[in-house]
């Protein structure tokens, strides 16, 4: 069988390798350039490959194409693979066809890498497990080297997008809230459709993990019928079967007549998203058995993820804060929201259609002078203008931060939480939050 892959990357390497392994004859094929880290691996492995070209003869003999997640449906020889009738499959469809392991399959608009890496954490406490998807090694690869018991899986929409059997024991549903439009024709409704697939194949042996306060998910539900059993998790209401937050600030997970109460006065995590991201690990790690006190150590001692509300360094009593992977509106909302002192925010980027008005309250209440950091700042001056004494536009982040630390009094926060994507003036988020750390450690 031939198996063709597009794209030449973590989970293309990772799923050729896994291909030559059971038998197929593989072929990768990348339109850009493929790293020399990854050419290495496949010429010591006889995989054939080539890069900067599709060759079309060598593609549509395939029986099946894995396509990579960042490959858009709409280019012109995805297209034609697919009116060739050839199966279309992403990474984890591939993948997951050659594993027993217990999957849990964390997707969502925001906090799926949280909360995965988070509940990887509680888990290994207690079970031989992984943590792939689009995170660290690709989950192909840790199948053929590592082949654990069970998986923790970081998923896209976009690795939803391509899936045909691809069945999780425990599905988390995070949030959903427009993010990559582009993707879906613009058309919300297909965006949410996406990211539901993640319990199609699932049925009443399996669980699905869902934010119960997220009004598009609970829109959603009434609709369409889902057969695993539901497990909602709440900030505002008494959940049954669940997880909620009770008045005294502890979590109650319930599954079946089995509850456990945790604590949340000890968590090493700040802010209301993450006591969201908190109870949809708790109840991963409470059906997969993982002991109370495992639980409540382990929510504890976890310091969190590079890039997402990072403590820095404080300066003169001022705590910097690094939460460079807030790309979208939603996510610098609960970074706002979170900030227990006068705030100096700075914020920018490109905009993907933002709109900023659910953001005004926290502005009024918290935030004390802006910075605008990006190509082009117009909409922010022209949204925040009138809210703060000061808003200053820049398009240097060493510059950001100096202006910053001139703003700044004892006991305020300076916070980068940009709501826009990176690329106008860095490669990539972990450059803009790396360079934001460098430029605060040089103050
Ligand atoms: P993802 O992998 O879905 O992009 P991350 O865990 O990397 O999510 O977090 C992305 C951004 O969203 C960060 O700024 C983070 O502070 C914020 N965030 C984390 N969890 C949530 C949540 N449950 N709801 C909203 N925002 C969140």
């Amino acid at each position: 069988k031939r198996l063709v892959i597009l794209g030449g990357g973590e989970s293309g390497v990772g799923t050729a390798l896994l291909g030559k392994a059971k038998g197929y004859e593989v072929f990768v094929s990348d339109k850009g350039k493929i790293k020399e880290k990854y050419k290495d691996v496949l010429l010591n492995n006889e995989i054939e490959f080539e890069d900067e070209q599709h060759t079309e003869s060598k593609i549509l003999n395939a029986n099946i194409v894995m396509k990579s997640p960042g490959i858009p449906d709409k280019v012109a020889l995805v297209k034609q693979i697919r009116e060739a009738g050839i199966t279309v499959v992403s990474e984890i469809e591939f993948a997951s066809k050659f594993t027993e392991a217990t999957l849990v399959a964390i997707t969502g608009s925001n906090g799926k890498t949280t909360t995965a890496t988070l509940t990887h954490h509680l888990l290994k406490q207690e079970l031989d497990v992984g943590l792939a998807g689009n995170i660290g090694d690709s989950f192909a690869k840790q199948i053929l080297d590592k082949n654990h018991d069970n998986y923790v899986l970081e998923i896209s929409s976009f690795q939803l997008d391509d899936i045909i059997d691809f069945k999780p024991k425990i599905a988390v549903l995070t949030n959903i809230t427009p993010d990559h439009l582009d993707r879906y024709d613009y058309k919300f409704e297909n965006y949410v459709a996406s990211k539901f697939r993640v319990v199609e194949n699932q049925t009443e042996d399996d669980y699905f993990i869902y934010d119960g306060d997220d009004e598009v998910i609970l829109e959603y539900m009434k609709s369409h019928q889902i057969k695993s059993k539901k497990l909602p998790f709440s900030l505002t209401k008494v959940i049954e079967q669940g997880a909620y937050l009770d008045n005294n600030n502890n979590i109650i997970i319930t599954i079946d007549n089995n509850k456990i109460i945790m604590p949340t006065n000890n968590l090493a995590l700040e802010g209301k998203h993450n006591v969201k991201n908190a109870m949809a690990a708790s109840t991963v790690a409470h059906l997969l058995k993982i002991r109370k006190q495992t639980i409540r150590e382990s929510l504890e001692n976890f310091q969190g993820v590079e890039h997402r509300l990072e403590h820095v360094l404080k300066i003169n009593k001022v705590q910097y804060i690094n939460d460079s992977k807030a790309t979208n509106v939603n996510a610098t909302y609960f970074a706002l929201e979170s900030m227990d002192a006068p705030t100096v925010w700075i914020v920018g980027g490109v905009d993907k259609g933002n709109e900023y008005r659910e953001l005004f309250p926290f502005v009024n209440e918290k935030v004390k002078a802006i910075i605008c950091l990006g190509v082009d700042n117009a909409k922010l001056m022209e949204s925040f203008g009138n809210m703060v004494d000061v808003i200053i536009e820049t398009q240097y982040m060493s510059e950001a931060v100096k202006i910053a630390y001139k703003l700044a009094s004892a006991g305020d926060n300076v916070l980068l939480s940009p709501a826009c994507a990176s690329f106008d003036l860095f490669e990539n988020y972990e450059d803009r939050g790396r360079q934001f750390k460098n430029a605060v450690r040089n103050l």
